[in-house]
């Protein structure tokens, strides 16, 4: 099977071509012809699994004939990073149409925002950043004939909720199309379900569980080690790009620095950051120049940057649903990837929760060679610190 079946409009079949498209994924095959004939679609699809082109095509091909009249479908993601690589995604697929696309969200200046509000067909918002333009009277959501909410249940996460309610009361009621995503399915998510999809299509690829192009491993540890643990991990298992999560915005900041003083090319990614230092440092981990990315959950969702080889949980999620997010970061577009827990002894209900979302033993690794009963005192950790301080003088 080929995109051809479609019968997309000529130019957006090129745009999927000139992507390198050519087998369309389980939930494109599904979803696309759903789309293309108007029908609200509840998508409960796992992260990587293709879903941005699968409502991104029929999306270009509805517009495309369609009077150009204002804002013709509105996408809401809930960060920047997400919206930002949506509207790459729609330039790329949509570059053989004449189609626009703008992309709005906070910490950046609201003014050409404004402006390119004014000329544009799809608009990628984040909740936020869009409610503060409707309250301006700075964006025209009457015309909006297809309504993207897509991992609808971070935004609940994210407490985005209310704004994506106060948003809906500004768009047309009758003749939109609603499409929701969402990769896990909370009680509150469905509720939306129910009261903005009207006789929705549900569609489930991979029922929420884990990409099955990832492999599991945890490495029990005790707390004071997990640095010196990491590191040789890295060392020992990771070649290509690994991204780490931790739980705080500081331990993320300070456990890039210390992977970067050890040696290896690192950044982090939280929201501490700039909007400029954000972009910066996932430009710097998609193109190579750092191998490693240190992230807090911001990034667990949506980012795609291909060839992630491992994603490592220096800190447990605080969710089964989270453990899924961040391990969706690797094994993308059925390329293989493994994902590394370190596991305290704390973590040890929060590992069963996961254990029973993943639905397998997962293996338990030791790594030959590593003191796992070395003290406090003298950790690697403590070492590192001690080189860096005479390092210093
Ligand atoms: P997504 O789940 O939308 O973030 O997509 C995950 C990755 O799969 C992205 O790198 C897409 O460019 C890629 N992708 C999407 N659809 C296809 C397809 N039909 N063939 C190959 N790669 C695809």
């Amino acid at each position: 099977m080929n995109f051809d079946i479609f019968s997309l409009h000529p130019a957006v079949l090129k745009g999927a071509q000139s992507a390198g498209y050519i087998v369309p994924t389980p939930i494109q095959e599904k979803a696309i012809p759903h789309v293309m004939k108007g029908s609200d679609v509840m998508g409960l699809a796992q992260t990587g699994t293709g879903k941005t082109a699968a409502f991104i095509l029929p999306i270009l091909h509805g517009l495309i004939n369609a009077p150009r009249d204002g804002i013709g479908a509105l996408i809401i993601a809930p960060t920047r990073e997400l919206v930002d690589q949506i509207h790459q995604d729609i330039k790329m697929l949509g570059g053989k149409t004449s189609l626009r696309s703008t992309v709005v969200y906070g910490g950046v200046g609201i003014n050409p925002q404004i402006q390119a509000l004014k000329h544009t067909d799809i608009l990628v918002a984040c909740p936020g950043r869009l409610l503060d333009h409707i309250n301006r009277q700075t964006v025209d959501l009457s015309k909006v004939k297809t309504l993207v909410l897509d991992e609808a249940d971070q935004m609940f996460d994210m407490g985005f909720l209310p704004d994506i309610r106060r948003i809906l009361t500004r768009m047309p009621q009758k003749n939109r199309q609603t499409l929701l995503f969402s990769a896990t399915m909370p009680k509150e998510i469905r509720r939306l379900a129910n009261d903005v999809l009207q006789n929705p299509v549900t569609l489930e690829i991979g029922a929420g569980g884990p990409a099955k192009t990832v492999s599991h491993a945890w490495f029990p540890v005790a707390s004071h080690l997990k640095t010196a643990l990491l590191i040789k991990i890295i060392g020992h298992s990771c070649k290509g790009s690994v991204l780490v999560f931790t739980r705080t915005k500081f331990r993320a900041k300070s456990l890039g620095d210390k992977l970067a003083k050890a040696g290896y090319p690192s950044t982090s990614l939280q929201g501490n950051l700039s909007q400029a230092r954000r972009q910066a440092a996932l430009n710097g981990f998609r193109s190579g120049e750092y191998q490693i990315l240190v992230a807090t959950d911001i990034a667990a969702r949506g980012i795609d940057v291909s060839k992630v080889s491992h994603v490592i949980n220096y800190d447990i999620p605080s969710t089964p649903e989270a453990y899924i997010h961040r391990i969706g970061r690797t094994g993308r577009a059925e390329c293989t990837g493994e994902a590394f827990t370190l596991i305290t002894q704390e973590d040890a209900l929060m590992a069963k929760a996961i254990r029973g979302i993943i639905g397998s033993s997962v293996e338990q690794r030791r790594l030959t060679g590593f003191n796992y009963d070395a003290p406090m005192a003298s950790s690697t950790g403590e070492k590192i610190h001690s080189q860096q301080r005479r390092a210093r003088y």
